[in-house]
């Protein structure tokens, strides 16, 4: 039976403040299940020497773009064939490095969309999706690239229903400008709270939920006034915006990880000069408010916004490596990508968790993390819904 096995002698993190053991975890179907209920003649396999965690979520990507330092000029050059083909790779790569679950918030076209059916179908190797379609920006905003440009309440409106009508799981708007596109600014205001709302009413109305691109202080405002979920990298947060995302319950998703990786001499040869300057502005301010939203209780999402200029695709690891380096307790860093990242996309009762009738997405690794983060990186093994992608457990670091 496909997905349907046993593993012994466990030792999880699934949450809470200290490693749990069970002496058997049962997989039914891919689903986890009381392992008294398994048939008899399953296979076994033991875990001993073994951390298993959930597996990993990472709550915004982007497929369509190359994580190469010039992946922005790569995709508006190249056919949308080679940018389909592309993404296919990138998202098995995610899979491998224990990535289980992502949210693709922007792509061209259906391109995350239809990746996203591709992988349900089995058709190519990757992580669970949920996709966002092409954001939905004014004319000449941030994003433009992987978006449809509007203007007006009433192509807001259309563009969020063009996106549902192809399948959507959630909306993305952007409300300023943003690092990665030339001429724009991420202290600027660009898409109406008016235009958000529309886009938002929109998703909220079939269910789905709505993510903003919002850095500067007056769009990330807006955008939480239109009623967005998540706020995406909150750059410039004020102690009034962090009260208003409690009071909202609206997560954010802090996106470090562009932000280190263009800082890193090494990594910079070939990022287009403007993303460097506008980049070094605000990485002060971007980390104060990340760790300012933290400390006071807002939930925080990991995302590493791979794809973008020097932003490789694969483990969402270096994010949640990122958090614990500007100050957070490991434990909130492993819950920003597992419990409270399948809170805010709406998929807590899929993933995110160990827990029966929840997919058996795993990652197996050695060590504990709640005490040295770095044990993420010795990964051993990766299943999704009760299938290894691959496992070794004699895995040397
Ligand atoms: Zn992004």
């Amino acid at each position: 039976m496909k997905g349907t096995l046993k593993i012994n002698n466990v030792t999880a993190w699934n949450g809470a403040d200290s490693l749990v053991s069970y002496a058997s975890l049962g997989i039914r179907d891919g689903r986890f299940t009381d392992p008294e209920a398994l048939p008899q003649g399953v296979p076994e396999i033991d875990a001993s020497s073994l951390t298993i965690l959930p597996g990993l979520i990472n709550a915004h990507v982007h497929f369509c773009l190359d994580g190469t330092a010039g992946s922005v000029s790569n995709l508006i050059a190249e056919p949308h064939i080679t940018t389909a083909y592309k993404a296919c790779a990138a998202a098995r790569a995610t899979l491998e490095a224990g990535t289980t679950t992502v949210r693709d918030v922007g792509c061209n076209g259906g391109i995350g969309i239809f990746l996203k059916r591709a992988i349900q179908h089995g058709l190519v190797e990757g992580p669970r999706m949920m996709a966002s379609g092409p954001c939905i920006v004014m004319t000449g905003g941030h994003n433009r690239f992987i978006g449809t440009e509007i203007d007006g309440v009433d192509e807001a409106r259309k563009a969020a229903r063009r996106n549902l009508k192809m399948g959507a799981d959630l909306i993305k708007v952007v409300a300023t400008g943003g690092v990665i596109t030339p001429m724009v600014e991420p202290e600027h205001v660009q898409l109406s709270m008016e235009e958000m709302r529309a886009a938002v009413d929109e998703a909220h109305n079939c269910g789905r939920r709505a993510a903003s691109h919002a850095q500067g202080k007056q769009g990330i405002h807006n955008s939480l006034k239109a009623g967005v979920d998540t706020i995406e990298h909150g750059i410039y947060l004020s102690p009034d915006l962090i009260d208003e995302m409690l009071k909202a319950k609206t997560a954010l998703v802090p996106t470090l990880t562009p932000m280190r990786r263009i800082l890193d001499a090494d990594a910079r040869a070939g990022i287009p000069e403007y993303a460097i300057q506008k980049m070094r502005r605000v990485s002060r301010q971007w980390v104060d408010s990340f760790a300012a939203a933290a400390a006071a209780g807002v939930p925080i999402v990991a995302g590493t916004d791979a794809g973008t200029p020097g932003n490789p695709h694969g483990s969402v690891a270096v994010e949640i490596k990122f958090m614990v380096e500007a100050g957070i307790a490991p434990l909130i860093a492993l819950r920003s990508a597992t419990t409270a990242a399948a809170e805010a996309i709406g998929m807590a009762e899929e993933v995110g968790r160990i827990a029966n009738g929840l997919w058996a997405d795993l990652v197996f690794i050695k060590g504990n993390p709640l005490l040295d983060i770095n044990a993420l990186d010795h990964l051993c093994g990766v299943m999704k819904g009760g299938e290894f992608v691959w496992f070794d457990k004699a895995r040397q670091f």
